[in-house]
């Protein structure tokens, strides 16, 4: 497995293996993997020939009083796994490599990005776009892979690569989650053991919302005061939002009929933890 820090050196190998007519997956993280990213590696690995994934704690998507410098980080631990699941590169560029001096060029989008996480992490998606987009024309893949646990992050790409003609088709992948239901996530391990446990009514709140739509229930306020109810049982949490929305605008809907959103946030202590709840699809 190629271990590259340079954008010259996933190039090279890229521009290698496109000329023996090779398929070339992308699979963009910030690291500190788990089995929610290498369910992605997995499907990648199965359908293309290469892999690359990219391992940067991108500082641009980060809010001025977010996690950046505690983000956790493990690179050796990282590209072992990389390794067994059968990648062919690992990028973990520097900043500077991904951002270097006087850098001032942004992919930013409207309308998707302003509601759900976009609300209370202004700037996040711009940072995300930016980076994802300086991620496809340095690999240059076929396909490149997304969870849905950050359903709004695949919206926004798909639109991304829609408005501006970016040909690389966008694969997004279940979540995975640990065996009580919480999403894994790599901050995760910020949770203390009392937090942990309270982490649970995320899931349970998005739990009572599919409940309800599978029994008919299609008015999106109901279901929304419901899951209010429910997250606001456990003390330990306070609610950023439970939203309903349309699958691919973003926009909320107030009776559930097409593809559709049900996502929510939630603060415990310090950290911030989204899941979601997709129908229709
Ligand atoms: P991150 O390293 O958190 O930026 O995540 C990298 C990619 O892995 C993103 O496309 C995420 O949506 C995806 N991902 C993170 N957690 C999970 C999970 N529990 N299940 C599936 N995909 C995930």
């Amino acid at each position: 497995m190629i271990i590259a820090k340079t954008i010259k050196e996933v190039r090279e190998n890229v521009k290698a293996w496109r000329a023996e007519g090779l398929k070339v997956g992308l699979v963009p993280t910030m690291g500190y993997l788990h089995e929610g990213h290498q369910s992605l590696i997995r499907r990648a690995v199965k359908e293309n020939d290469r892999v690359v994934v990219s391992i940067f704690v991108n500082p641009l998507q980060f809010g001025e009083n977010e996690d950046l410098d505690t983000y956790p980080r493990d690179f050796a631990r990282d590209s072992k796994i990389c390794a067994s699941e059968g990648v062919s590169m690992v990028f973990h560029p520097s900043g500077h490599e991904m951002y270097n001096k006087g850098f001032c060029t942004f992919v930013d989008m409207t309308g998707l990005t302003e509601t759900l996480c976009g609300k209370s992490r202004p700037g996040h998606f711009r940072g995300v776009c930016t980076v994802v987009s300086k991620l496809f024309n340095i690999v240059n893949p076929d396909r490149a892979y997304f969870g849905w646990k950050d359903a709004q992050q695949v919206a926004v790409i798909k639109r991304m690569v829609m408005d501006l003609n970016i040909d690389i088709e966008i694969v997004a992948c279940e979540t995975v989650r640990e065996s009580d239901g919480l999403a894994r996530s790599s901050r995760n391990v910020y949770l203390s053991s009392n937090e942990r446990k309270a982490s649970t009514i995320l899931q349970e709140a998005l739990k009572v919302a599919e409940k309800k739509i599978a029994s008919g229930v299609r008015s999106s306020h109901e279901i929304k005061e419901a899951m209010v109810e429910t997250i606001s049982s456990v003390k330990e949490v306070k609610l950023d939002y439970a939203e309903i929305v349309d699958l691919k605008t973003l926009q909320p809907v107030s009776t559930i009929d097409g593809p559709t959103l049900v996502a929510a946030a939630i603060f415990i202590g310090g950290t911030r933890l989204i899941d979601n709840y997709i129908y229709g699809i």
